[in-house]
C-alpha cells in the first residue's frame, strides 16, 4: 500500500541549484588511478595483477574473494605501479592497486559490444552483473549480485528504483534520469525479469520535475513499471524510507528488504546494470557531482572510478577565489564522510564531492550545549528511535542498554537528529561509534566461540 511519505524526517536546505542544471560532462582523467580493494561492503577483492603488468580499461584487476565481495576492473589503460597502501577517501591507508594511466583508454576485448538481453538467461544476466563488479552506487556499496539473489525471488513484490536523491547538494541522479531515462528503464526491466511477481516503482522527489517528466515518458508502454513522486523530505532516499512509501512496510534491522518482499537499487546502479548486460561494459565510470559554495564551477561529471579527487576538483575550476573550504565531503552534508586530502581516489560508491565554505558550516559548528530535552530528535527520527536516550547510553558506555532497550542498532546514520538538535549534540557521530563498538564486540565474541569449538 503506497504512502505519501515516511515517518519523521527533516527539511534541510537543498542547495541543488548549484549543479542541477549542469548537464553531464565526460571527463577522462590523465593522472595516476588507484583502486582500494575494499571499496564495497564485504571482503576485499583479491588482486589478479602484479607490478609491471600492462592493463586495459575494463580489465579485471581484483576479483571477488567471498560470497559478499565484488570484482574491480581498471578504468584506464596503463601499467600496474604496485599493490600497496594508499590513502582512501575514508582517511585510512588501505591496500590498493595503483595504475600509471597512459591516457590512451584502450579497452579490453569485447568492451562496449551490444548484446540483446532477450538472448540471455536470468543466470547469465546475474553473472554479467557480478562480473562487472557492480555495487550500490547511491553510497551503500553492497555488492549488487548478492542483493539480486534472494532465497525466494518469487516472493519479491517490488523492485524499487531509488531516484529520490534527497541528500542536499547532490544532483547526479537527477541528471542521469534526465539524460539516460530509457537505459535506466531497460535496466529496471532486466531486474523485473529476475523477479517475475514484482512491480517496478521509480521513487523520485517532487523537486526534480524534468527527471519526473523524462522517466514518465520512458515508462510509457512498460506495464509493470510506475513512477511514484514523493514530497521533498530527508531521508526519502534511504532504503527503508523508499520501502515505507512504496509498500507501506516498516521492518527491523535484523531483516533485509528481500525479507519484506522488496529489492531497492539506486538509479545509478540500475544504469550500471544496463551497461553491464546490454553494452558489455563493467563498472568503470559513474556520475559524480562536484559541488558546494567553495567550488568555482559546480558540475556533474561522468568520470572514471579510481580518478584522483584533486584532478576532478581541478576540472571543476578549483576552489573559488583560491580559498580553501571549511569542509570537504565525500557525499553530501547529511550522510557524507569528511575527508582532508584531495590525493584520494574516487570510489564506486562516491556520488559527490562537496566543498563547503565557512558560512555553510558555521551553523553546524555552533557551540554545543547540554541537551535541553526538547524531544525534537525523537520526532524526526525515521526509525522511531530515541536519540536523546541513546546518547545518554552511549556516554555511559552502556552498550547493552543502547542495543537491547533502545534498539540503537536500528539507527541508519541519517543525521536527521543531529541536524535538528538545538543543542548541537553530535548524536549521529556518537551512534556510529556505538554501533561500531557493539559490532566489534560481537565479532570478537563470535571469533572466540569459533576458536573454542575448533579445540
Ligand atoms: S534534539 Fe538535542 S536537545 Fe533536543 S532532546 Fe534531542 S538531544 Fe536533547
Ligand atoms: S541518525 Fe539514527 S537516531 Fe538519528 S535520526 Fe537518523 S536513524 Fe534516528
Amino acid at each position: 500500500m503506497a504512502r505519501r511519505t515516511f515517518r519523521g524526517g527533516v527539511h534541510p536546505v537543498g542547495h541543488k541549484e548549484l549543479a542541477k542544471d549542469a548537464p553531464f560532462e565526460v571527463f577522462l582523467p590523465k593522472q595516476q588511478m588507484a583502486y582500494p580493494l575494499g571499496q564495497h561492503i564485504g571482503r576485499p577483492a583479491a588482486p589478479v595483477v602484479k607490478k609491471g603488468d600492462r592493463v586495459l580499461a575494463g580489465q579485471l584487476i581484483a576479483e571477488a574473494s567471498a560470497f559478499v565481495s565484488a570484482n574491480i576492473v581498471s578504468a584506464c589503460s596503463g601499467t600496474v605501479k604496485g599493490i600497496e597502501k594508499y590513502r582512501s577517501i575514508g582517511g585510512s591507508a588501505v591496500d590498493a592497486v595503483i595504475i600509471e594511466n597512459d591516457g590512451l583508454y584502450e579497452t579490453a576485448e569485447g568492451i562496449g559490444e551490444k548484446v540483446d538481453p532477450a538472448t540471455l538467461t536470468n543466470e547469465q544476466i546475474l553473472e554479467k552483473i557480478k562480473a562487472a563488479g557492480i555495487i550500490g552506487m547511491g553510497g551503500a556499496g553492497f555488492p549488487t549480485h548478492v542483493k539480486l539473489a534472494p532465497k525466494k525471488p518469487d516472493d519479491i513484490k517490488y523492485v524499487i528504483a531509488n531516484g529520490a536523491e534527497c541528500e542536499p547538494y547532490i544532483t547526479c541522479d537527477d541528471r542521469l534520469m534526465q539524460e539516460k531515462p530509457d537505459e535506466i528503464m531497460d535496466g529496471l526491466e532486466l531486474l523485473l525479469r529476475l523477479f517475475p511477481n514484482a512491480k517496478g516503482v521509480v521513487v523520485i522527489e517532487d523537486n526534480k520535475p524534468l527527471a519526473i517528466a523524462a522517466m514518465t515518458k520512458a515508462a510509457e508502454g512498460r506495464e509493470r513499471i510506475r513512477i511514484q513522486v514523493c514530497p521533498v523530505k530527508y531521508p526519502q532516499g534511504g532504503e527503508r524510507s523508499c520501502i515505507s512509501v512504496v509498500a507501506g512496510i516498516e521492518y527491523k534491522i535484523s531483516q533485509l528488504p528481500a525479507d519484506v518482499g522488496c529489492v531497492v537499487d539506486n538509479v545509478g546502479t540500475i544504469y550500471a546494470i544496463y551497461k553491464a548486460v546490454c553494452e558489455s561494459t563493467p563498472l568503470m565510470e559513474r556520475g559524480v557531482t562536484i559541488t558546494g559554495d567553495a567550488v568555482t564551477r559546480p558540475c556533474n561529471l561522468i568520470t572514471r572510478i579510481g580518478a584522483d579527487c584533486g584532478e576532478l576538483l581541478e576540472y571543476a575550476g578549483g576552489f573559488k577565489g583560491g580559498i580553501l573550504p571549511a569542509k570537504m565531503l565525500a557525499g553530501g552534508p547529511m550522510m557524507g564522510i569528511a575527508f582532508d586530502s584531495l590525493s584520494v581516489p574516487l570510489q564506486k560508491n562516491n556520488n559527490a564531492l562537496t566543498f563547503l565554505g565557512v558560512d555553510e558550516v558555521a551553523e553546524a559548528q555552533k557551540i554545543q550545549t547540554n541537551c535541553i530535552r526538547c524531544g525534537r530528535c525523537s520526532h524526526v527520527c525515521p526509525m522511531g528511535l530515541s536519540p536523546q536516550l541513546m546518547s545518554l547510553a552511549y556516554q555511559a558506555r552502556d552498550f547493552e542498554r543502547y542495543e537491547k532497550k533502545l534498539y540503537g542498532l536500528e539507527c541508519i546514520s541519517c543525521g536527521s537528529c543531529t541536524f535538528i538538535c538545538p543543542a548541537r549534540r553530535p548524536l549521529t557521530q556518537e551512534f556510529k561509534v556505538a554501533k561500531a563498538e557493539i559490532m566489534a564486540a560481537k565479532r570478537a565474541a563470535q571469533a572466540a566461540q569459533q576458536a573454542k569449538e575448533a579445540k
